[in-house]
């Protein structure tokens, strides 16, 4: 059912949606003075995670009404008279961004019923997941974060978009169709520049591997991932970046392997934070399974009940990665 029907639609709007809302959180970063940096005020994050919302919620209401959409995030903060500053500012990207002629007017309350349209928990025979800033510590220091949107379909995730600011990309992929990456702004002239296929690299030699992780050692654990290098004979040291952005450079063959290795029993990996990642990777010709191989199951709600952690490669250096996780006795609590 899936399989026979192209999302050539839904990919468009995707792009579409995960581009303007890059736009945004562009523009709020923009405003990110020393001062602010300097106070440790996560205000922006907030910012940026509201209106990124917003943005992706409404594009795909306009395309998709029936959709409902999982996001990270509801506006009941939002509404709080203390957070009437914040609101303002989100109002006021939000227009900025969508100020085309024609395009309707939008008041504080519209946009928080935007964000509203993300509130759906339960899964879903067919909806969307959004992350509207993946990487909030990557986006406050300036470096990689994401805007992901990721359609499931019966459990699978046939549609994914990944706008990576820092890397000047948007990643899509529709299953079974391969992965593609597109330049963050375009079709401003006209001429919108095509997608280019991507693939994953074709290194076997694990000692020459490179491999990625968050740079917060709290979202995966990185001596676990160091004993796993050593055993493997990697010698690069990882590379670390926040974000969906490590599945970008491993789908685009710049890294071989991402490790997100649990920290904690009973933590569960967020749908939004891999399904459109995963998807992009695996039609770039690599591989994504949790740590003990088993594939991703998108079909438990917000949550990856059924995974731990995620391991995610360019196939061949994939059961070498899971042997070794397993031979360490890494997430041996979890086995289940
Ligand atoms: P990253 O930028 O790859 O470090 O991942 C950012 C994401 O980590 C956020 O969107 C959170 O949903 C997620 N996260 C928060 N706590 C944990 C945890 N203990 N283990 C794994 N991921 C986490
Ligand atoms: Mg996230």
């Amino acid at each position: 059912m899936t399989t026979n029907r192209s999302y050539e639609r839904e990919q468009h709007v995707a792009v579409a949606a995960v581009r303007e809302a890059a736009r945004l959180c562009r523009a709020v970063a923009a405003e990110i003075s020393p001062e602010v940096l300097a106070k440790k005020d996560k205000s922006p994050v907030t910012v940026a995670d509201f209106g990124s919302q917003a943005l992706v919620a409404r594009t795909l209401a306009e395309s998709f009404p029936d959709d409902p959409i999982i996001g990270e995030e509801d506006s009941s903060e939002l509404r709080q008279p203390e957070s009437a500053a914040i609101l303002d500012q989100v109002l006021r990207h939000v227009r900025d961004v969508r100020s085309a002629p024609g395009r309707e007017a939008v008041d504080a309350d519209t946009v928080c019923q935007w964000i509203d349209r993300g509130g759906t928990t339960e899964y879903r025979d067919r909806f969307w997941t959004v992350d509207p800033i993946d990487g909030t510590k990557g986006f406050l220091r300036k470096e990689q974060y994401a805007v992901a949107l990721a359609l499931v379909v019966d459990g699978q995730v046939v549609v994914g978009a990944l706008a990576c600011p820092g890397l000047d990309a948007v990643f899509h992929a529709v299953r079974g169709e391969g992965a593609f990456v597109s330049p963050l702004e375009d079709g401003s002239g006209g001429h919108p520049t095509a997608p280019a296929r991507i693939h994953v690299g074709d290194r076997e030699d694990s000692s020459a591997a490179r491999f990625c992780e968050s740079v917060e050692s709290g979202h995966s654990a990185h001596d676990d991932a160091a004993s796993i290098a050593e055993r493997l004979g990697i010698t690069l040291p990882p590379l670390r970046m926040d974000s969906q952005a490590k599945y970008a450079v491993v789908a685009r063959g710049d890294a071989d392997i991402y490790l997100r290795l649990p920290t904690r029993a009973d933590y569960r990996e967020k749908i939004w934070d891999h399904a459109a990642g995963a998807l992009i990777v695996a039609e770039a010709g690599g591989l994504v399974t949790d740590i003990h191989g088993r594939p991703l199951e998108f079909h438990h709600g917000r949550e990856l009940t059924a995974n731990r952690g995620v391991v995610v490669t360019n196939g061949r250096l994939h059961d070498r990665v899971i042997a070794a996780i397993a031979e360490l006795g890494i997430g041996r609590d979890t086995a289940g």
